[in-house]
């Protein structure tokens, strides 16, 4: 019988169809997942390897079976995981990666954490030259073992020369996926060696019903966390998990003209907003204006239809501004990620966005 293949994932179901076409056929070139964050890069890596590896006859993967649990624990023999992440200098070729990112990030396995990667940090070269070790053997217990590198593109030129002779040599046994939210950001001559495999931001509607069926939202509370999270299933369940931290509540005031538009306004909501991440705060701002540019142009905002006056003050400024802020604001999302001074981040964004009398 030839098993059923279907991988569980939310909101890709041409990506994922693509992939169970390879999956059916055994052969995996090096794949690189190209897509924004939280859409389900790093699950559907996991999801891959299961099914590869699953031993239920009927569908694939089951979930169930050892070899599923293990992949899902991040316990598997024949799964290598690298990120960029600052591991201990003593010992660079760590056999336990895996346990060493549990015992650190132990919702990591259960796909609900967000691991936020500063992005000064980089893959190491000498991890690079251990996977090429791990390469040459034989995996221990799985049919295809899986090497899978999250934000692939944090990675120096040493090392990344170093995975290029690694991608070239023949990988029988053996199946490489690179995840990257900045795949340009990649050498190109990575690139040509990976198959790219595009993710794509959820619809809300689909991100709705997700929400609804698998992790307990009410339907106004899926509503509302599906239009916040911009597309991203990591950000609407960290939504739901705890609001307040992800819109900073003395951005929102000083958004909705609470505080006036004046320095002083500026420094006061600095001041109140001075333990939120500068993610944090660009994130708000953004979140805020699209809902703005949103109600402008005619469309629905959940968000605004449960905190009435918090968007419709800005939503009655011109489009133009509206758009230029959005674009503003996410260029600097960008940086949002770098070592910066939290304060000065904070204090360019709000002059900035200061809005016209
Ligand atoms: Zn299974």
């Amino acid at each position: 019988m030839t098993p059923q293949l279907c991988l569980p994932i939310i909101g890709q179901t041409k990506t994922v169809r693509f992939l169970e076409t390879w999956l059916a056929n055994g052969t995996f070139p090096p794949l690189l997942f190209a897509g924004p964050p939280g859409v389900g890069k790093r699950t559907t890596a996991l999801m891959l390897a299961q099914a590869a590896n699953c031993s239920e006859p009927r569908q694939r993967p089951c979930g169930v079976c050892r070899s599923c649990r293990t992949f899902a624990q991040l316990n598997h023999p024949d799964l290598r995981l690298l990120f960029p992440i600052r591991l201990p200098k003593k010992d660079p070729e760590t056999d336990d990666i895996a346990a060493a990112l549990l015992a650190r990030y132990p919702e990591f396995a259960l796909g609900q954490a967000q691991l936020v990667t500063d992005q000064k940090l980089k893959i190491p070269i000498d991890a690079v030259r251990w996977l090429r070790t791990e390469m040459a053997k034989p995996p221990l217990q799985a049919r295809r073992r899986f090497f899978v590198l999250l934000h692939a593109h944090q990675m120096n030129a040493e090392a990344a020369n170093a995975l290029l002779k690694t991608l070239e040599e023949p990988q029988v046994e053996s199946t490489f996926i690179l995840t990257s939210a900045s795949p340009t950001a990649l050498p190109a001559t990575i690139r040509s060696r990976c198959q790219v495999v595009r993710f794509s931001a959820i619809a809300r509607d689909t991100m709705r019903e997700w929400l609804q069926e698998n992790a307990g939202a009410s339907s106004a509370d899926a509503e509302l966390a599906a239009s916040v999270s911009e597309g991203s299933v990591g950000a609407a369940l960290r939504f739901l998990d705890n609001r307040e931290e992800f819109l900073v509540e003395p951005v929102v005031r000083y958004f909705a003209g609470q505080l006036g538009s004046n320095e002083q306004a500026v420094l006061a909501t600095m001041e109140a907003a001075r333990d939120a991440s500068p993610a944090a705060v660009v994130g708000t701002l953004l979140f805020l204006y699209r809902e703005a540019l949103r109600l402008k142009l005619g469309g629905d905002s959940p968000y605004a239809r449960r905190n009435p006056g918090v968007v419709e003050r800005n939503a009655g400024r011109g489009v133009d501004y509206l758009r230029r802020a959005v674009k503003f604001l996410l260029s600097r999302s960008r940086e949002a990620g770098l070592n910066l001074n939290a304060r000065l981040f904070s204090y360019s964004l709000l002059t900035t966005l200061k809005p016209p009398k």
